[in-house]
């Protein structure tokens, strides 16, 4: 598409977006009328159209999808039948993508900026340029950069990715000589995946044996509505109530909890409480699993409340440290102890605990972002997931899983092609400080492995370790999705050039220099992911099935070659001699071009995949067209309980003494010439001594108002990840959720509460933090604990399109949860804390 550089005011930014929007919607007008649409089936269609294989990434569930297309427009979508993950199943927000590759206010062409001021309250003032004006600034930065020998100031910020990623994230930083490649995972989950790897070695999601299992407790997750599989879980969990009982602790009334057999609606913060109670007493009625655990030398249980256990007593099978767990924390934590703790009945939690040993081995405690993304979160996380160990559930028929198996492979090595200037550059320090004494991020066991995202505002802000000059993000919006993001607005203001790739204008957009349109990784790009259900891991591809309505390009694959062609042409060629590396497996060639690059590029990671002669294992396909049309790779069935006694922990058993994690705090403490209790002082956990090694409970850690209400922070199940709220049926199926109402953004509070600050339904309210304050509508709903706000994250924008504020630019529709939340981290393991973190003042406007 051609464009013309003249000036585009924020209004007059919108109203062409408008115009085109029109021009889409009388598109579809035109088409064909269809028959029996409301089928998931094979329906009986009367018009020609064909379903083609693509993924969704609407959150990271990551579900095999088909789209139907009749005549290059795409009108359907529903789980790829050739899927053993998720199958033909899909859920509610697959459909919201039809309306995101149709929105009127995509970017649809390269766009600068001219309002040299950078602000909240600064018109950018946006014009269209062609795609090589963008590409030959965007090349002459990065060179003066290399020029003056400061590539460290270069920093690439990722949002989601598919597994191209490191196309752009890895190998093009560290060929321009950067170590500032940042990605996302410390706002995801992160805390999550802690549990795990320092009791099972497993840094990693889980997958859950459903069909299998006779017991499940859900510690915050929603898998019905939230994330992780939604698809396959919404498709089972039917048969799942039959056979198991369920239950959710969350101080919410979630999707699940109302269909669950019990809800414990905690007090936020305390769920390590409940765990370390429920294990307590797993262990003095006699219920862990033999098994897996092992039993007293002499068959007599000595597990009694307020005794410690002679540790030579008990001999362990795939455990290891069972008895130090119990004298150092769990003999004293009985269900009444848990009871004062997390405003629980203690005969429910004894009920539930019993329930859930004598489930055992099929029985799973099943941990999502709520109890773990907190100050304290690495040991909610620990001592939840130690619940799986002490009833053997761990890779155990109807337990707790990890990922099959699969057989893709990396991009080729970028070291040959790093100059002098790029391995200085790499040398440096990072940007969002991790490995820091404050900040030791253990992610697989290392200090510093893993990222401390909402830090890098910070470090940008303070030039810490250095400036940052030049950006590039995709496909994110930290401003929107880190907490108290106006660190963000600040920090995106103070670098001189920043680009972003993406589909739509948003918060961060608004301080950028040069916005790149991106194609939507469900209907325009090729890619691949890999996500896990069912007993099965599953590589399935994003493919174009339509052709692109507007001029965008694929932000993980032919942006950065394009890029590598402009440098080239500035005399450093590094970057694309690496790209050129990647050929095509069925002809031996190197890309010419961004296309032939994506393509051959997603070839090569695929290759083990779908070429019969380098077949290791899952599905057998004839070759790449085959895996093509077919859309996806399914892996063997998972071979359960091959990992007991191999768990890759430093004892190689489950650790519920973690000899793993004190080797890991030891090497950051000596790193920092100091010793572990300084080490969990500095980063605001209590224990001390011995008790830093074992799950255990810890106090929450909260700011705010001592008589306000704790904000309970969640997903909505129409948030695809906080990109579908320009969507009109986001807005109109708002209701989806239980409590929420369409076109709003309510804060449900308990009727109690209500009254007592004498707020009644669909009052206008400022909910206040000592960071922020937001504005929404009052919800009274019983389905919120008391001493307890619900809001859903998801509303708030501002800058995302005219559907997503009230007045794009300007006035946002609601209120952004993470305005209000003060920055804190988990930091063992760098996590951004979203979760009992807050109490907010509520007042009536
Ligand atoms: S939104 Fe998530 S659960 Fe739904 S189809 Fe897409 S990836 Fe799957």
């Amino acid at each position: 598409m051609k464009t013309k550089a003249k000036g585009l005011t924020r209004r007059k930014f919108m109203k062409n977006a408008a115009v085109a929007g029109v021009a889409v919607a009388l598109g579809a007008m035109l088409k064909p009328a269809l028959k029996a649409f409301s089928s998931t089936g094979s329906a009986d269609y009367t018009v020609n159209g064909e379903w083609r294989p693509t993924t969704c990434q609407g959150c990271t569930s990551w579900c095999s999808t088909q789209v139907y297309v009749v005549d290059g427009r795409a009108i359907k979508v529903r789980g790829n039948p050739n899927s053993k993950v998720n199958g033909i199943a899909s859920c509610p927000r697959v459909h919201l993508g039809l309306q995101q590759v149709y929105d009127p206010d995509r970017i649809k062409v390269p766009m600068k900026r001219t309002n040299p001021n950078k602000g909240r309250n600064e018109d950018p003032r946006f014009v269209p340029i062609t795609w090589d004006e963008a590409l030959n600034t965007i090349a002459d930065r990065i060179m003066e950069l290399r020029h003056n020998n400061e590539t460290e100031k270069y920093a690439l910020f990722r949002g989601r990715y598919s597994y191209m990623r490191d196309i752009i994230y890895d190998r093009m930083t560290k060929i321009i000589g950067s170590p500032n490649n940042i990605s996302h995972s410390a706002i995801c989950a992160e805390a999550e995946k802690f549990g795990p790897y320092y009791t099972e070695g497993l840094w990693d999601y889980r997958q859950y044996d459903i069909l299998n299992t006779r017991y499940i407790i859900l510690w915050g997750a929603d898998p019905v509505a939230a994330n992780r599989q939604v698809s396959y879980y919404i498709s089972r969990w039917g048969e799942t109530l039959d056979r198991a009982h369920v239950v959710v602790v969350d101080p919410r009334l979630s999707v699940s909890a109302a269909k669950a057999d019990e809800w414990l609606p905690i007090k936020p913060g305390e769920d390590g409480a409940l765990a370390s109670a429920i294990a307590h007493v797993i262990l003095t009625e006699g219920l862990w699993n033999r098994e897996f655990v092992g039993d007293f030398k002499d068959g007599a249980n000595k597990f009694v409340a307020g005794q410690t256990v002679n540790e030579a007593d008990f001999e362990e099978k795939y455990t290891y440290g069972l008895v130090k767990w119990w004298n150092i924390e769990l003999n004293d934590k009985t269900p009444e102890w848990a009871a004062e703790k997390t405003g629980l009945n203690a005969a429910q939690i004894k009920g539930v605990a019993i329930g859930y040993g004598k489930a055992a081995p099929q029985a799973i405690s099943w941990v999502a972002r709520g109890p773990v993304m907190q100050v304290r979160g690495a040991y909610a996380s620990m001592a939840t997931h130690a619940l799986n160990g002490l009833v053997g559930s761990v890779d155990s028929v109807g337990g707790t899983l990890k990922a099959n198996k699969e057989y893709t492979q990396s991009f080729p090595d970028y070291k040959d092609f790093q100059d002098d200037i790029a391995k200085a550059g790499t040398k440096h320090g990072k940007i969002d400080h991790r490995g820091r004494k404050e900040f030791p991020a253990l992610t697989k066991g290392k200090s510093g492995g893993g990222v401390v995202t909402n830090n890098a505002a910070d470090g940008i802000l303070n030039e810490d370790p250095n400036e940052i000059k030049v950006a590039i993000g995709y496909m994110n919006n930290f401003p929107f999705s880190c907490t108290q993001g106006e660190r963000w607005y600040r920090a995106l203001s103070k670098i001189p050039f920043m680009v972003h790739l993406t589909t739509n204008a948003s918060e961060w957009t608004w301080f950028a220099d040069i916005i790149l349109p991106s194609n939507h990784h469900m209907f325009e790009k090729w890619a691949y992911v890999k996500s896990f259900a069912n007993g099965y891991r599953q590589v399935t591809m994003n493919q174009p099935v339509i052709e692109p309505i507007w001029d965008v390009r694929t932000d993980e694959t032919e942006v950065p070659w394009l890029i590598a062609e402009k440098l080239a042409e500035r005399g450093f060629d590094n970057l694309l001699r690496h790209y050129k590396e990647y050929r095509d497996p069925e002809t031996g060639k190197s890309p010419t071009n961004e296309r032939e690059f994506a393509l051959y590029a997603l070839k090569h990671a695929t290759h083990k995949l779908w070429d019969p002669a380098e077949y290791q294992g899952g599905d057998k396909f004839n070759g790449w067209e085959d895996f093509r049309s077919t859309g996806v790779w399914n892996s063997d069935p998972y071979p359960y309980r091959k990992r007991w006694g191999k768990f890759g922990t430093k004892t190689d058993q489950f650790e519920f003494y973690s000899e793993t994690l004190k080797e890991v705090l030891g090497a950051h403490a000596e790193k920092h010439k100091t010793n572990i209790d300084d080490i969990l002082a500095t980063c605001n956990y209590q224990a001390r001594g011995e008790k830093a090694f074992v799950p255990h409970y810890e106090e929450p850690y909260m700011y705010g108002n001592p008589d306000g209400l704790v904000l309970v922070d969640y997903k909505s199940r129409l948030n695809r990840e906080g990109r579908s709220a320009n969507s009109p049926w986001y807005q109109e199926l708002k209701d989806h959720d239980p409590g929420d109402e369409a076109w709003d953004d309510v804060a449900k509070i308990n009727p109690v509460d209500a009254a007592k600050l004498g707020i009644s339904n669909g009052d206008i309210i400022k909910l206040i933090s000592p960071v922020g304050e937001i504005t929404c509508t009052a919800k009274l709903w019983e389905g919120t604990r008391p001493g307890t706000i619900a809001k859903c994250y998801g509303q708030g924008h501002w800058a995302y399109g005219k559907v997503a504020a009230k007045e794009f630019g300007k006035t946002p529709r609601g209120g952004n949860n993470n305005d209000i939340i003060p920055v804190e981290y988990d930091r063992l393991s760098g996590s951004t804390v979203f979760f009992g973190i807050v109490r907010v003042s509520v007042v009536k406007v």
